[in-house]
């Protein structure tokens, strides 16, 4: 899984904050989101999802990779 956060569309509601203090954080100044986690761990994942659904204006994208896919 990998995790990308779009600070540009952040309104700093916190739910992902709230949900996984783990992978996401905000900053002091702004309250936007920061990414502390690009590839969290998988017993994450579920949270990680969860957060995505619930931000409130789509700033949260989870890329989904198959390991080795490229891979011979
Ligand atoms: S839930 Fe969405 S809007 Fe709220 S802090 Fe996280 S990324 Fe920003």
């Amino acid at each position: 899984m990998r995790v990308t956060v779009n600070r540009e569309l952040c309104a700093g509601a916190g739910n992902c904050v709230v949900t996984v203090p783990e992978v996401f954080d905000q900053d002091d100044r702004e309250g936007l989101v920061l990414l502390q986690i690009a590839e969290p761990s998988e017993d994450l994942h579920e949270l990680v999802e969860t957060a995505a659904q619930m931000c409130p204006v789509g700033a949260i994208e989870v890329e989904h990779r198959v390991p080795h896919a490229m891979e011979k």
